[in-house]
This record gives structure tokens, C-alpha cells and sequence, in this order.
């Protein structure tokens, strides 16, 4: 059997790998607690849910739709984008697509020649890196000087005459940071002038906590807005990962490839999956306020006691998303354990507390929890967490 050469670069998702592994130890009896996958725990809101069950028992959720999505779900989400950010989309410059992820995939597919380049900041969300390689492009990972956002200074370093675009992802996965306006600006401009496309991912933009501002490239100047494709769903903000709705809204010519691209690669989005999409837009939105501040209280509740744990640093509480990304180096140091890894293994097996090592995301120092869980189950894995450290520490 011949596989493509592209794919011995290519690893498998290691957020999915993770849980996977969990799930089969929790059916196996085991005592677990999964911080690793970043779902939310909450169930889709019931209107939602009703919606997709009218479609199906009415029969409109049997037959094919538009590859592109529903026109009233395009609708939809040029109406929701315009309301959250002041830009409005004509319809024909969304498209609905198999979860943000594929939304992704297929931007990279559009836009990338074999050998062409994709500026992704570290810490990145795990998909970046490989779905560039699927798309037979390069990634190039930028570091940044200092903690989790990059600066022109940072791209600067490392674009090169094949680079074609940029992903930003705020709030970002792992770290939870969110791009000051300003911050955005300064690379928003410098994309402009480098002809690099923007993708902007933001799916957890809904979720900002405590206070913090959060602004969307689309509240930028026009030049930049022109220059960038929204990536964003319903995942995150409506509990819907198991739906897979995703959409990108961008300027016309790349919205009609990726058209083009997602007549032939998946067709459209579940046809029920659609309508559920078109009620959680348009619909009551106090859910998602209300599944924002649960998280928000279980951030402000886990953070002090994951941080009070010998080894474990962090650079400042994250404003958004639903994750904490703290440098466990002094802790693994202080183990005995030989790498990141091998810590996070270890973790798993004998406190059945899983998350995912920092490498996935490109720092290896670092591992990733999900507090998109309740709030007894973050208590107790903080509790596990620091008796595994405390009892193998060697101090
Ligand atoms: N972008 C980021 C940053 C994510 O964390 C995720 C997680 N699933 C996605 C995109 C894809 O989301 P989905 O495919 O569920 O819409
Ligand atoms: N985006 C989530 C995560 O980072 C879901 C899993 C995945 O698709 O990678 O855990």
C-alpha cells in the first residue's frame, strides 16, 4: 500500500489522540478526569437541539443542500458577523463548512502553491502545522520574543518571498492571550504591505472573561479587513463540537474557491446540523452568556490552585478561550522525569489526570488543560496534579 510521502511529516492529532486514550480508560473502569480535548462539557441549548429535530421530522434536513450552506444560514452568519463586529458580508462571501477545522484545511488548500509558506505563531493550535503540510505548503513557525504573542518584529524574522499568509488565532489556543487592538493593527498593516492574507481564527471569541477586551480583525481599517478571512463556528460558543458548522466570511474571490473547493471535497455541512446553526445564530443568545461565566468561575477557581503548584509557572491569567498553558519545566525537573512527555504519561497513569504536553503546540516546556469541565472535577484533578508533583518531587 502507498501512502504519500507528505504524510511521514504528517502526525495525527495529538488533542484527539489524548482523549481518545481516556475515553477507553474511563470505559475500562478507570477513575479519570479529561482536561485534555477542548470541548465544552455543557450539552447543545435545548432550542438549538429542536431546531435540527423540526428539520429532520419535517423532512427538509433529508436532501443535499447548497455545497456553500443554506442561503439562510449564510444569511445567518453575515448577520451575526455584523452584529459582533461592525462588518457586514454580502452572503456570497461565507461559506459554510465542516467545522472551523475544515474551514481551515480548505483556505490552505485554496491559497497554497507546493512549497509555499504559512506564518504560525507558537504556541499554535495543534492542526496549523499539519493541515499546512496536507495542503503540500510549508509551515513556518514563529517564536516570539516574549510570552505568547508575536510581534512584526518576530514575523519579520522569519517571512520569506514564498509566505502567503498568516494565521492569528484570538483568544488564542493553548494560551488564552487576546491581541490588544493596537497589536492587531501594527500586524494587520504589516500583512497588508507584505500581500500576506490574515486568517484570523475566532472561534473563542465569545469566550473572554473578567473584564478583558477583545477585538476582531473585522474592526479594523478596511485595508486589513480586505486582506482577511474570518475563520469561526459554533463549536465553542454554543456547544455544538459534535454538530461540525464552521465558516469562513472572506473577500470574494477566496470565498468562491473555497466554494468550489468544498463542492468537491465534503459537500455541505449535515443538513440538520444547518438548521441548528441558523437557530444558534439567530436565536436567544443568553446561553452562551450564560456557559461564558461558568467558565469564567471555573478560570477564576483553578487558576490559583494550579498555580500554586511547585514547578508550575505561568505568564499571567489568560483572558479567553477555555485553557491554561503553564511551563512545567521546574516541575518535571523536579520529578525526575526525563521530558514533558513522559510527565504527562505519567500523570495519566497514576492519577488518571489527562492533558496535553506543550510539544503538540509547539512548547515542549509547557502542557495544556482544559477547564471546560465542572468545577468539583477541576478541583480534584488541581488536587491530584499537586500530590503527584509534591510525592515524586525529590525536594
Ligand atoms: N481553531 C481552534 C483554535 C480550535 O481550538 C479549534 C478546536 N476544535 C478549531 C479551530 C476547530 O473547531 P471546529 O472544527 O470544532 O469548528
Ligand atoms: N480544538 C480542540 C482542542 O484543541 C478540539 C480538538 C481538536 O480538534 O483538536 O482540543
Amino acid at each position: 500500500m502507498h501512502i504519500a510521502k507528505k504524510l511521514a511529516q504528517v502526525n495525527p492529532s495529538a488533542t484527539l489522540a489524548v482523549s481518545q486514550k481516556t475515553a477507553q480508560m474511563k470505559a475500562a473502569g478507570a477513575d479519570v478526569i479529561d482536561l485534555s480535548v477542548g470541548q465544552p462539557d455543557f450539552t447543545t441549548p435545548d432550542d438549538i437541539a429542536n431546531a435540527a429535530i423540526a428539520s429532520i421530522k419535517d423532512g427538509s434536513a433529508s436532501f443535499y443542500t447548497p455545497a456553500a450552506g443554506l442561503p439562510a444560514l449564510r444569511r445567518a452568519i453575515a448577520d451575526h458577523v455584523a452584529k459582533k463586529t461592525g462588518y457586514r458580508y454580502e452572503p456570497n462571501q461565507i461559506v459554510a463548512t465542516d467545522g472551523a477545522k475544515f474551514a481551515l484545511y480548505g483556505i490552505f488548500t485554496a491559497i497554497l502553491d507546493e512549497g509555499d509558506g504559512v506564518l504560525i505563531p507558537l504556541p499554535g493550535w495543534v492542526s496549523y502545522v499539519e493541515q499546512v503540510r496536507l495542503a503540500g505548503g510549508v509551515p513556518q513557525a514563529v517564536k516570539s520574543q516574549k510570552g505568547f504573542k508575536v510581534t512584526v518584529d518576530d514575523l519579520d524574522a522569519v517571512v520569506t518571498s514564498k509566505t502567503r499568509a498568516l494565521v492569528l488565532n484570538s483568544p488564542q489556543n493553548p494560551s488564552g492571550v487576546i491581541y490588544t487592538k493596537q497589536e492587531l493593527t501594527l500586524i494587520g498593516n504589516w500583512a497588508v504591505r507584505h500581500n500576506i492574507l490574515i486568517i484570523a481564527d475566532e472561534i473563542y471569541s465569545d469566550l473572554v472573561y473578567n473584564g478583558a477586551n477583545y477585538t476582531s480583525m473585522l474592526q479594523l481599517d478596511h485595508s486589513i479587513v480586505e486582506n482577511t478571512v474570518l475563520v469561526s463556528g459554533v463549536s465553542k460558543s454554543y456547544a455544538m463540537t459534535g454538530w461540525r458548522v464552521g465558516f469562513i466570511a472572506a473577500p470574494k474571490k477566496l470565498a468562491q474557491a473555497m466554494a468550489t473547493i468544498v463542492s468537491h471535497a465534503t459537500g455541505n455541512p449535515a443538513a440538520a446540523s444547518q438548521y441548528a446553526a441558523i437557530a444558534a445564530f439567530t436565536g436567544d443568545q443568553a446561553s452562551v452568556e450564560k456557559m461564558r461565566q461558568a467558565f469564567e468561575e471555573r478560570l477564576n477557581t483553578v487558576y490559583p490552585l494550579l498555580k500554586a503548584i511547585p514547578g508550575f509557572e505561568f505568564d499571567g491569567k489568560p483572558d479567553g478561550a477555555f485553557y491554561l498553558f503553564p511551563n512545567v519545566r521546574a516541575a518535571v525537573k523536579a520529578t525526575g522525569f526525563e521530558s514533558t512527555d513522559k510527565f504527562v504519561t505519567a500523570l495519566l497513569d497514576d492519577t488518571g489526570v489527562a492533558v496535553v504536553p506543550g510539544r503538540a503546540f509547539g512548547m515542549p516546556d509547557y502542557i495544556r488543560l482544559s477547564y471546560a469541565k465542572g468545577l468539583d472535577d477541576l478541583v480534584e484533578a488541581a488536587k491530584r496534579i499537586n500530590s503527584f508533583v509534591t510525592a515524586n518531587g525529590n525536594a
